[in-house]
């Protein structure tokens, strides 16, 4: 018999509305014993069958839904699902050959993120159900065309939470060289697949990159938290006039003058330094960019971290508005799930007042296609970020 879960009275609310988690204060009991990961059947306090779920014991998200039906979770619906996402994203081959192939809940697969870098796939298993499945998702993603290596990066802080120890190495395939290179808009960009942040490289800021080649010609542009310098080699290939670029995380930077090279640019000014120190010796010195990107690590992890979080955020972007020359543009991010695009303006609109600033919004920026939101599911939405111009 396979296992069940029964939810408390009224609890079933959030289920048929298909928002696919269930928390430990909605479970009333657990029937027939299951191991973590295993797939229990969900029903209501009545015993109306809701649906089939991954049971992560150890987690307040207490089950994660497959389905919303009576679909029995196998291969080859793992192996289906795979093969959809990745049919999803096909469009965007001709932009780049490295995109999101399956995020998550939007993809159906909860606690499963598979980030293909050419002819390599990086996956994060995340919870308890999805290293249930570990053996058919690395068959099902080395199945899918052109992929030669399937690589585990499963060494996300999240896993704690669910009791799972880090794992990482080959899944399928052979690694070969372990710094590849992705071709995103015609530019190169080196990916270090064991060792990078994330599964290598920030996929989600693909389109933002494209922006800052656009708005860069003739400009003096600065990128703070520059990573491997991504945003950088966008703008001098976008014919910045200079690029200045700060990271605290030497290798980081060392990452940024191999992707300069590697397009034939000009690295420009590497600086590895606290930000926030580095912003604040800019503005004393009385600096000044015409365009300036603004992506910090996530400030809060947690709802329980915002307010902290909102007064780096404004700190930052105060900063950054005072560094603005005259008519420049400003692209700041929040990559904090709990900072909304509301909060987040009224963060950098109070920024702009303490600057002393006329402000404008230009634009709005959200995380890519290859990472979408499902509107039953709005906590896959991350990624926030606007465009601003200042007077
Ligand atoms: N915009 C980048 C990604 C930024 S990730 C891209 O698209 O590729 C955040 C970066 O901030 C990381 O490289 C990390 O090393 C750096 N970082 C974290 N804390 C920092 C701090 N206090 N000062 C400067 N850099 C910091």
């Amino acid at each position: 018999m396979t296992p069940a879960l029964t939810l408390r009275p009224g609890r079933e609310r959030s289920v048929l509305r298909r928002h696919p988690w269930i928390f430990s204060g909605a479970v009333q009991s657990v029937e027939g014993d299951p191991a973590p990961g295993d797939t229990v059947m969900v029903r209501s306090a009545t015993g109306t069958r809701l649906g089939s779920a991954a049971y992560s014991p150890a987690s307040q998200i207490r089950a994660r839904m497959w389905s919303f039906d009576d679909e029995v979770i196998d291969e080859a619906v793992i192996a289906g699902r795979v093969a959809a996402a990745a049919r999803r994203r096909a469009g965007l081959a001709t932009v780049s050959d490295a995109c999101r192939l399956v995020y998550s809940e939007a993809d159906e697969l909860p606690g499963v993120v598979a980030d293909r870098y050419g002819e390599v796939v990086v996956v994060q298993l995340t919870t308890a159900g999805a290293e249930r499945w570990r053996e058919p998702l690395a068959d099902a993603i080395a199945a899918l065309p052109g992929v030669r290596c399937v690589y585990e990066r499963s060494d996300a802080d999240v896993r704690q939470r669910e009791g799972l120890a880090a794992r990482t190495g080959v899944l399928r395939g052979a690694l070969g060289d372990r710094e590849l290179t992705i071709v995103e808009h015609g530019l190169r960009y080196a990916v270090d697949v064991a060792g990078g942040h994330k599964t290598g490289f920030y996929l989600d800021q693909r389109d933002a990159r494209w922006l800052v080649g656009v708005l860069a010609a003739d400009r003096h542009v600065l990128n703070v938290f520059g990573y491997t310098g991504s945003m950088s080699v966008a703008a001098a290939a976008g014919g910045a006039r200079s690029v200045c670029t700060i990271d605290s995380s030497g290798p980081a930077l060392d990452g940024a003058r191999r992707n300069a090279a590697l397009n034939g640019v000009d690295g420009g000014e590497l600086i590895e330094a606290d930000a926030f120190t580095e912003l604040r010796r800019m503005r004393d010195r009385a600096r000044h960019f015409d365009l300036i990107f603004l992506d910090p690590p996530k400030l809060a992890a947690t709802e329980g971290q915002l307010d902290k979080a909102t007064r780096a955020y404004k700190d930052l972007n105060l900063l950054a508005i005072k560094l603005l020359a005259p008519g420049g543009t400003l692209l700041t991010w929040s990559c904090s799930g709990a900072m909304t695009m509301d909060l987040f303006q009224k963060v950098v609109a109070g920024a702009a007042l303490d600057a002393r600033r006329s402000v404008t919004i230009t634009g709005r920026l959200h995380q890519p296609s290859d990472h979408p939101v499902p509107l039953a599911f709005p906590e896959a939405e991350y990624l926030t970020g606007l465009v601003l111009r200042a007077t």
